[in-house]
């Protein structure tokens, strides 16, 4: 069995390793806070003490880290991803990054001799624990082709969409899709809150028209129980629009809703919603103290 390296054990990332150590995998973990490893250490992962070691012990290292800062930190930093770095040894990042970070990750790890991939997914906590994320790689095709069977525990569907960066853009393409979304959504629940509608009754409305889909049915009943768990932390979704706005800049294309919906999320950043599920934008959008 071939053997993978896994750094970054967050929400996402602890899903997705302890699916490749299920498959048989032999699998080196590291994070931050050391005491994310001490599951995957249990199912029966090497616990490593830095990326460095990390990739110094495996062909290929993949990553799933929150942001472009910590994508760069963990590769650039101190006993990181560079220094374990040897030729032909492959980086296969999954974080969601701009395509510019993935580019500049790229060059680095090409420079010392090894080979990268970037591979953002789409799909959340419960398609990353039921292995039905769907995988958007762009870089190294060897790498690429190597990786598949890591990427078959992971995911349902897999897409090689040629550069590096095109991953990334296209990863930031449907998360702008699905924030604009979840903001008009938001808007809908209030106004109809506001205007004496049962927002139940909105739910199974919208439930049976049209625009239906899997994210208002497995959101709406939690929001409106006013239950906001973690599955796609809200601060992560602001940066993805964050970052999807920065490309619509750089291309001059005008993006008024995404931006609209951007600004929406940082509200709810700073009314201290970050770490909770996009979703509770509801409450920024709904106002201080109140529930549908
Ligand atoms: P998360 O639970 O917040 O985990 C983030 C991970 O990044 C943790 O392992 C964290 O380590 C690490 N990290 C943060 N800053 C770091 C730094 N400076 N140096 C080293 N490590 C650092 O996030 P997640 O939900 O798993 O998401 C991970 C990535 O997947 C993000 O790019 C996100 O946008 C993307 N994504 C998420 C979802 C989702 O539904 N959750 C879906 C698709 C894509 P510590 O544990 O030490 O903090």
């Amino acid at each position: 069995m071939a053997k993978f390296g896994f750094l970054g054990l967050g929400i996402m990332g602890r899903a997705m390793a302890t699916n490749l150590v299920r498959a048989g995998f032999e699998v080196v973990v590291w994070n931050r806070g050391a005491d994310k490893c001490r599951p995957l250490a249990e199912l029966g992962a090497q616990v490593a003490a830095s990326p460095r070691e990390v990739v110094a012990a495996c062909p290929v290292t993949i990553a799933m880290l929150a942001d472009p800062a910590a994508a760069t930190e963990v590769v650039f930093g101190a006993a990181g991803v560079l220094e374990g770095l040897a030729p032909g040894k492959g980086y296969v990042d999954m974080s969601t990054v701009d395509d510019l970070t993935a580019q500049q990750l790229s060059a680095a790890v090409i420079d010392r001799g090894g080979r990268f991939l970037e591979a953002p997914v789409s799909g959340s906590k419960k398609p990353a624990e039921d292995a039905t994320l769907v995988i958007l790689a762009a870089g190294d095709e060897g790498l690429y082709r190597e990786t598949q069977p890591a990427f078959e525990k992971m995911g349902k569907k897999t897409l090689y969409l040629g550069a590096v960066g095109q991953g990334a853009r296209m990863k930031l393409v449907v998360n702008m899709v699905m924030g604009v979304m979840m903001a008009g959504f938001c808007e809908g629940l209030a106004l109809a809150q506001q205007g004496g509608l049962d927002p139940q009754q909105l739910l199974e409305v919208l439930d049976a028209g049209a625009i239906a889909n899997p994210m208002f049915r497995l959101k709406g009943p939690n929001m409106l129980k006013g239950d906001f768990a973690a599955h796609f932390p809200l601060k992560h979704m602001q940066k993805d629009l964050r970052l999807a706005v920065a490309v619509g800049d750089e291309l001059a294309q005008s993006l008024p809703a995404a931006a609209a919906a951007n600004e929406t999320f940082k509200r709810a950043r700073a009314l201290g919603l970050g770490e909770a599920d996009f979703s509770a934008l509801l409450r920024a959008v709904l106002g201080e103290g109140k529930r549908c």
